[in-house]
């Protein structure tokens, strides 16, 4: 058996979800676990439905949210004939689960509440696939993810209980197969013990799907994008990106470590662990040859090209000049861990230490306050963090040219450069 990923832009319209079933048609008598995400912007929709919600707008969260009940029911209206009233009345229930919560009023904490009203969007767009590939002949059957994945009750980022998942798996989809060729769930959603539902961080459904492959011992797990294949570079960046038809595991957790937005990064371990290829395929072209990643010792992989943009410069200068030692570096990454920041580069001197950091100004702000009990603080904002893997030093001068390099890190396979636009007036 095989699991497939459709994330949202692949059902974010009519034409769109009638596509499915076409990609759905050339696997005819396989067995397929398919997962499939939000519409679109659901989840971001969703997301304001909560915050109106928790922010005590009772009035604009259910206004916000009649608007996500009338693009799947207008969604639904367009796509099906004779299934459309069943399909209706199972919208209607999931909308009814939402609802009553946002009648209420908040008492527990928030991330409970977006977990609640998020999770719909996945339970919305996989009912109305599902009843649309039925009325079109491609039998299927809808499972409610929230049995099978049971995870902690920590709300937005929930771990995955892998013990009792698996067991759910082996007692409720395995048979399941018996019944039919297709089974269709969500992603990034689960439950806890008590069935309050969670979800496993934003964009986790590629998480999911590596989940199913694994538990399942799927043959392979496809993902299917709106890209033609993995890049060696954000084509919005860059505009002359190359597709890349073969990686291996490590290159891609090595991508997503650096900031590439290609997959989830929890998504590779899973698949790793026994050794289940990926492949990313173009759902508006199933016949390009998409990207294969695998347990394969790759040489010559083209340079891969990460540029983490809105990039601050932390300087921390010892007060007293005593070298910066492990009691000055124990302290800061205390800070780190206690506000939740991750440094994308660090270096460290004798009476300095610096760190590249994404500028989340309020938590850059909390960070800098509370160093300055022991360094001198200095910021720099505006930067761009360029990582390139597998580089050269030809591309490394074109990619820098013209740009002020103010501290550069290199391994044989790796060069980091923090770089400053050079202002042109
Ligand atoms: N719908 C969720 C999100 O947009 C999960 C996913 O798409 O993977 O983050
Ligand atoms: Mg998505």
């Amino acid at each position: 058996m095989k699991v497939f990923k459709f994330g949202g832009a692949s059902v974010n319209s009519v034409e769109r979800i009638k596509n499915i079933g076409h990609i759905l048609d050339h696997w005819k008598g396989e067995k397929l676990l398919v997962v499939i995400s939000a519409m679109g912007k659901t989840t971001n929709a969703l997301e304001k439905v909560t915050e109106a919600f928790f922010a005590g707008k009772k009035e604009e969260a259910l206004q916000l949210f009649e608007q996500v009940k009338e693009q799947h029911l207008t969604t639904a209206k367009y796509l099906l004939v004779t299934n459309y009233l069943a399909c209706e009345e199972q919208l209607k229930n999931i909308f009814t689960e939402a609802e009553w919560l946002l009648h209420d009023k908040p008492v527990r904490e928030y991330d409970y509440y977006y977990d609640q009203v998020v999770c719909v969007g996945e339970l919305l767009s996989t009912v109305i696939v599902s009843y649309y590939l039925d009325e079109t002949g491609i039998h299927n059957k809808w499972i409610d993810v929230r049995d099978i994945i049971r995870t902690d009750d920590n709300f937005r980022d929930a771990i995955i209980d892998w013990e009792y998942t698996k067991v759910k798996v082996q007692d409720s989809i395995v048979p399941a197969f018996n019944e039919t060729n297709i089974i269709m769930t969500q992603g990034f959603i689960g439950a806890t013990d008590e069935n309050e539902s969670t979800t496993l961080g934003r964009e986790g459904s590629d998480y999911t799907a590596a989940v199913f492959a694994n538990m399942l011992d799927a043959e392979n797990l496809t993902i299917w994008k709106d890209v033609e294949s993995v890049m060696n570079a954000d084509p919005k960046q860059f505009p002359d990106a190359q597709p890349i038809h073969e990686l291996n595991y490590n290159e891609v957790i090595e991508m997503a470590y650096y900031g590439a937005q290609v997959i989830h990064p929890k998504t590779i371990k899973p698949l790793q662990n026994k050794g289940i290829p990926l492949y990313v395929k173009c759902f508006l072209n199933p016949s390009l040859p998409g990207t294969v990643i695998h347990d394969q010792t790759l040489k010559h992989l083209p340079p891969i090209i990460v540029l983490k943009e809105n990039q601050v410069m932390l300087e921390m200068n010892s007060k007293d000049f005593s070298f910066v030692g492990e009691h000055h570096v124990g302290h800061l990454y205390h800070l780190f861990e206690k506000l939740k920041v991750k440094p994308n580069l660090t270096q460290n001197g004798a009476i300095s230490f610096l760190c590249v950091l994404d500028d989340r100004s309020e938590r850059i702000e909390k960070l800098a306050l509370e160093a300055s009990e022991l360094f001198d603080v200095s910021m720099m904002k505006g930067l761009s963090l360029l990582t390139i893997r597998h580089y050269n030093n030809e591309i490394v001068e074109k990619l820098t040219e013209g740009k002020k390099i103010l501290l550069r890190q290199q391994t044989q396979e790796t060069a980091q450069l923090l770089i400053q636009p050079l202002t042109t007036h």
